[in-house]
């Protein structure tokens, strides 16, 4: 049995990252914790079970909507980062909190798209004995089209690429301690916790559900931030480009050493035209290629730099159970 069990019932904290959500927090919120409600009623997990809100540095009133759910029920309880850090680095600030304090985590984005519902299917599994329960949408029917398209190709490419994902999982997760405790020593700054988590291992299992459009407000994810992702999930994952680059490097001299070869021939037959046009596309192509290339070759070599500096991921400013109070010297 482990650590914090108490009655023999294990106990589970909800992670949930909230950045600027005051629309949509106040009518998920009471979700999270009809369904913990449940789980304890059923018998599944222990009353100190706990519906952790981790505020990611918003500038709206999510920190002041937490403090207020935290002083009505003893259930909810968050944290708050000294500053914007982004999804996934708020999902690890809420999962090293609760590492110690409970038996698993589920993690699940606030704005109730994802089925909360299937929260009671994955502590089955984890009953049955599974470390890491994935939540994976069994269709993106709610989904733009745009949306589900670039999402499917995404994975498929990640896949092509070496990195071991579960296909069409994001971040809604059931997680053990154990698997916490072995996470814990995964200490890089470039996070993309859905290819983490398959490298840690243990015994893991999928529960499927429907995902849902966003209750209110609007998605923090726009076609800039979604290709920077797939960049990050893509190099922080696999060296496979790297040797891409390589392999078309020598295709491309083989191809040059064809043309020198064929403008000789053409000099000797006498048949040299003033190929301009050629010339100019040839270098652009060139020339794009050297570039695009760079640009791979640089995105490694920024995340090699990023981690070097071994920077804390996130710092926590505020707890909703510690009363921050300043404290002077003198
Ligand atoms: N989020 C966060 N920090 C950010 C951006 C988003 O904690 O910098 C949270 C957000 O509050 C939500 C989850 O991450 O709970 C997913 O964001 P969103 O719903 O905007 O993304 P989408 O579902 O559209 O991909
Ligand atoms: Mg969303």
């Amino acid at each position: 049995m482990k650590n914090c069990t108490i009655q023999g019932y294990p106990i589970l904290w909800i992670v949930i990252p909230c950045y600027n959500e005051e629309s949509v927090l106040p009518l998920t919120a009471k979700l999270f914790k009809d369904e913990l409600e449940l789980l304890i009623d059923t018998r599944k997990i222990s009353d100190k079970s706990k519906v952790l809100f981790v505020d990611d540095g918003s500038t709206d009133k999510t920190w002041n909507i937490i403090n207020e759910l935290a002083g009505f029920d003893e259930h909810y309880i968050g944290i708050r980062e000294s500053r914007n850090r982004g999804h996934q680095n708020a999902i690890l600030a809420g999962m090293m909190e609760a590492k110690d304090k409970c038996d698993m985590i589920i993690s699940i984005d606030c704005d109730g798209q994802d089925d909360i519902s299937a929260m009671g299917e994955m502590v089955d599994k984890y009953l049955d004995g599974a470390e890491v329960v994935y939540g994976v949408r069994n269709s993106r029917k709610k989904d733009s089209f745009f949306k589900r398209f670039t999402a499917e190709m995404f994975y498929k490419f990640l896949r092509i690429m070496g990195a071991e994902v579960v296909f069409n999982h994001a971040d809604y997760r059931l997680v053990s301690s154990l698997v916490l405790d072995g996470f814990s020593d995964f200490k890089e700054v470039n996070l993309f916790l859905r290819g983490m988590f398959p490298l840690v291992g243990y015994k893991s299992d999928i529960v499927c559900y429907e995902r849902q459009e966003r209750m209110a407000g609007e998605s923090h994810y726009p076609l800039r931030k979604m290709l920077h992702f797939a960049l990050e999930g893509i190099t922080s994952f696999s060296v496979k480009p790297i040797s891409l680059i390589a392999g078309l490097g020598v295709m491309v001299s083989i191809l040059g050493f064809i043309g020198v070869i064929w403008a000789i021939v053409c000099v000797i037959m006498h048949k040299t035209v003033a190929g301009w046009a050629s010339i100019v596309c040839i270098l652009c192509f060139l020339s794009g290629i050297q570039l695009f290339s760079i640009g791979i070759l640089g995105e490694y070599i920024g995340k090699i730099y990023l981690e070097t500096k071994h920077r804390p991921r996130y710092l926590i400013s505020e707890k909703t159970w510690e009363k921050s109070e300043r404290k002077y010297k003198g």
